[in-house]
């Protein structure tokens, strides 16, 4: 185990690569890094969430909220609220429903909105297919490839099957495809074998979305990606170490230090490469943080652009109350993209739509307390075996105004407005109409909170993305292609803070296919 860094600020321990957090980004990066033998430090904030039951238990994961991490954010108005953020050894993966998506092809081009345009990326869908495919291998991602006439062309099938269909859910597929709809299996990062059960370690239980999994059968980045690093000589993983900034060379072109505070102590840690991946709103706070006289505005920060561009999906989770009981358990594994473009007498792109985590009392009574406060257990129950659960995804577009500061004291500031509420309504109208096909009146639907009774718009930032876009024009992005700063050539930015926009799929395989991109680049620049 190399030492520590420096206590009185002199870096002492030089890694080739230090990667800064351990999630979706910086994780899958280090996965990629370590058969290089390049010797590469990761540094966690936080530590190894817990294995134990509460893990399965919508008491302590939806009422107590015992996994979101005590952190304090402020409004625009300087309104403090608590941040949906998970500080754990696999970041927000540790918590997510684990539905991988590619993007479309056409949301790396330029999309017309009703509240805007969604950017082109400097890269089309072409340039990211085969790092899509690897990410799909390595996250052991279950589909089928083909189903959805809205995804782009693919060079390899998922590693495993789609999951199959529990009966409520095929019959609703089954509908919907005489509806003349396009229902396709949602393609799920989960470690089970359905054809040879007693090999699997997936239970297929209810709680893999917004829960932690305790028999680690949920790909994440922890389970994936950087567990298998740790007995590896050349990678080392300290947790509870927050990076607070970054330090430089005297003209600003490198970054020469990285100062964490672990254990209460203030550390200093040195790499020939950099990269930060600490979740977009932690990692503008960085680089915000690190400004200096060489970068006053903020490391990287020439531009003006650094925090700026926030996005995190105008999202809904829906309950529809069904006449018949619903006995599904692992309910995630449908989809339906017929909304997602405009055309067919929509003027404007609506988005996903995709199965949720099934419902159930306790989570109920966490995400609704006021509604159901007075509700007897049993009505609860009652309503919980009635419900099928959506999500709905509509694309957020950038806006400038939309950006994350920090204040004097080094917290974070969350400016935002939502975009696209009209396409939002339209997708929300579509699922109404679409459930009269599936044997569900359009009235016996209920809105679900899935984020609790917070302050639901800003504190549920589970899809958390821009604030450090990519791109080829200094002047409009912070980042290069190859997701390095512009103004500064060892400093790399790979979690989702890189997305000049974010579609309306799940943004998690973007992000993990785009950390092995940079990885492959990485090697290549190290060797
Ligand atoms: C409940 C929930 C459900 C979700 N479901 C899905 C889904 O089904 N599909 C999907 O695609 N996406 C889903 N997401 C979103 C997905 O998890 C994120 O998009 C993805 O994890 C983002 O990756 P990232 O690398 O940008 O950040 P993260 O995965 O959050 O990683 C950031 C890491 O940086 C660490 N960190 C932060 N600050 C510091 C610091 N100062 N110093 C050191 N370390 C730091 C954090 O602890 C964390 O480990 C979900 C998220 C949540 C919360």
């Amino acid at each position: 185990m190399p030492r520590p860094g420096s206590r009185d600020g002199d870096p002492v321990e030089h890694y080739d690569v230090i990667i800064v957090g351990t999630g979706a980004g910086g994780g899958t990066l280090a996965h990629t890094l370590a058969p290089s033998r390049k010797r590469v430090l990761l540094l966690e904030r936080g530590d190894f969430l817990p294995r134990e039951l509460a893990n399965w238990d919508p008491g302590p994961v939806f009422v107590d909220g015992k996994y979101i991490s005590p952190d304090t954010w402020y409004d625009a108005d300087g309104k403090p609220f608590q941040p949906q953020v998970h500080y754990f050894v696999g970041g927000a993966t540790k918590m997510y429903g684990a539905a991988l998506y590619r993007l479309r092809p056409e949301d790396f081009g330029e999309l017309k909105h009703a509240d805007g345009v969604s950017p082109a990326w400097p890269l089309g869908y072409d340039d990211f297919e085969p790092w899509y495919t690897r990410a799909e291998w390595l996250y052991q991602v279950h589909g089928a490839h083909g189903e959805d006439p809205t995804e782009g062309h693919w060079s390899r099938q998922y590693p495993w099957p789609a999951v199959s269909h529990e009966p409520r859910v095929q019959q609703i597929s089954d509908a919907l495809a005489s509806g003349g709809y396009h229902p396709f299996h949602a393609p799920c990062g989960i470690l089970l074998d359905e054809a040879n059960r007693p090999a699997s370690i997936c239970i297929r239980c209810a709680t893999c979305d917004g829960y932690p999994c305790l028999v680690h059968a949920k790909s994440d980045a922890e389970t994936i990606a950087v567990r298998p690093l740790l007995d590896q000589p050349n990678v080392t993983l300290l947790v509870n170490a927050e990076v607070e900034q970054l330090e430089t060379d005297p003209g600003g072109g490198s970054v020469t230090g990285v100062v964490v505070t672990r254990n209460g102590q203030r550390e200093v840690y040195a790499g020939d490469i950099v990269v930060v991946a600490a979740g977009a709103v932690n990692s503008a706070r960085i680089l915000l943080r690190s400004a200096s006289d060489q970068h006053p505005a903020g490391l990287a920060n020439g531009s003006d652009q650094v925090g700026r561009n926030y996005m995190f999906h105008n999202s809904k989770a829906v309950v529809a109350l069904d006449k018949e009981r619903n006995d599904t358990v692992f309910q995630k594994t449908l989809a339906l993209n017929d909304f997602y473009f405009a055309g067919d007498g929509r003027e404007w792109p609506l988005g996903n739509i995709q199965m949720l985590g099934k419902s159930n009392a306790m989570a109920m009574k966490g995400e609704e307390p006021k509604l159901t406060k007075l509700a007897p257990r049993w009505s609860l129950d009652e309503t919980a075996r009635h419900a099928v659960d959506f999500w709905l995804t509509t694309e957020d577009v950038p806006k400038p105004e939309n950006r994350v500061t920090v204040d004097r004291d080094g917290h974070v500031r969350l400016a935002y407005a939502a975009t696209n509420d009209e396409e939002a309504t339209g997708l929300y109208h579509e699922l109404r109409k679409i459930l009269n096909h599936v044997g569900m009146a359009d009235h016996h639907v209920l809105d679900k909170n899935f984020y609790m009774s917070m302050n639901v718009p800003l504190a549920g930032c589970a899809h958390q993305a821009g604030t450090c876009r990519f791109g080829t024009d200094p002047a409009s992005s912070v980042l290069d292609v190859n997701c390095k700063a512009h103004e500064l050539d060892n400093l790399y930015v790979i979690d989702t803070s890189f997305f000049p926009s974010i579609g309306a799929v799940n943004p998690a395989l973007t992000a993990m296919a785009n950390a092995i991109r940079v990885g492959e680049h990485l090697v290549s620049r190290m060797a």
